[in-house]
């Protein structure tokens, strides 16, 4: 039986009569990655917080690997790495230095943190000074940090904004490999297309108001009821029309058929009326 790393049991916040989460309930499992989507203000942040002990909910509670959030101790806080663009580094430092230096905390040998380097890329650059980094290699090394201590559970708070596709792509492998070796990664995002490809469940939030959970695939099936697709012609002019609606439609000027399914980025809209990155 797959084992539940983190829960969330009705967890409501607020501030003053600001509600920033209105009973959240849902569990991420090992080997799994749990996506918390929805823009700027949602409370996406504010339920890491909770999760990892650092905030207390209203309401609810919220559960890390067997323990209630609030009665994390030291030990436990180990086997956990969290990555939000709060964490700082020393400047003056290289980013070998940087890391090595979180590494003796945790008693993790120096060839231990090359081959983190290497998994994130930032290897032939280990000489540069944490302030000379450009956004992207911040960002991995952030993470290479929070893996330092091979974590169970890992938090990411919008890892790859700002980054270009590249770098993203290269997190996102790494994310992957790490889901497959049973990490649970919790990862909050607006990146709704990034939240499609990584996220085995998700769920859409909204002014701290759960919207939709599920399997992206499966969430785009419940909106893609009418299905359509869009045909090219071959002077480039575009048509819609049902999916049903194919055969009996000449094609033969047609030059290529597309599928519309709707993106989460649409469904999310269609659910708000508001769009995700605004
Ligand atoms: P997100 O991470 O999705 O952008 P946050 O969790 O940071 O959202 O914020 C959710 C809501 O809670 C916002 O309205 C924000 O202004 C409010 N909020 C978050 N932290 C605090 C705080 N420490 N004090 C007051 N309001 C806060
Ligand atoms: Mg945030």
């Amino acid at each position: 039986m797959k084992k539940a790393m983190i829960v969330s049991d009705n967890i409501t916040k607020s501030f003053g009569n600001n509600v920033a989460l209105n009973g959240i309930s849902f569990k991420v499992y090992e080997g799994e990655i749990f996506g918390f989507l929805g823009p700027s203000g949602s409370g996406k942040t504010t339920m890491i917080n909770i999760l990892t002990g650092q905030l207390s909910p209203n309401e609810g509670q919220g559960m890390l690997l067997d323990k209630y959030s609030l009665h994390l101790s030291a030990s436990d806080l180990e086997t956990i790495g969290i990555v939000s663009d709060k964490s700082g580094f020393y400047e003056k430092l290289s980013l070998e230095k940087n890391l090595q230096l979180y590494g003796k905390l945790y008693g993790v040998p120096n060839s231990k943190i090359d081959e983190l380097l290497k998994s994130v890329g930032l290897y032939d650059s280990k000489q540069t000074l944490a302030e000379k980094l450009s956004t992207g290699m911040k960002q991995r090394m952030l993470l290479a940090r929070a893996l330092i201590n091979a974590p169970k559970v890992l938090f990411l708070d919008e890892p790859t904004s700002g980054l270009d596709p590249t770098t993203s792509q290269s997190i996102h492998k790494l994310l992957l490999d790490l889901k497959n070796k049973g990490t649970a990664i919790f990862l909050t995002t607006h990146d709704m297309n990034e939240a499609t490809l990584l996220c085995d469940e998700l769920v859409l939030l909204n002014k701290g108001h759960l919207v939709e959970r599920g399997e992206p695939r499966d969430i785009i099936q419940k909106y893609n009821q009418n299905k359509k697709v869009k045909l090219t012609y071959s002077d480039f002019e575009q048509e819609e029309i049902l999916f049903a609606q194919l055969n009996q439609t000449d094609l033969s000027h047609v030059i290529a058929i597309h599928s519309c399914e709707p993106t989460l980025e649409d469904i999310f809209i269609k659910l708000t009326g508001e769009k995700l990155n605004a």
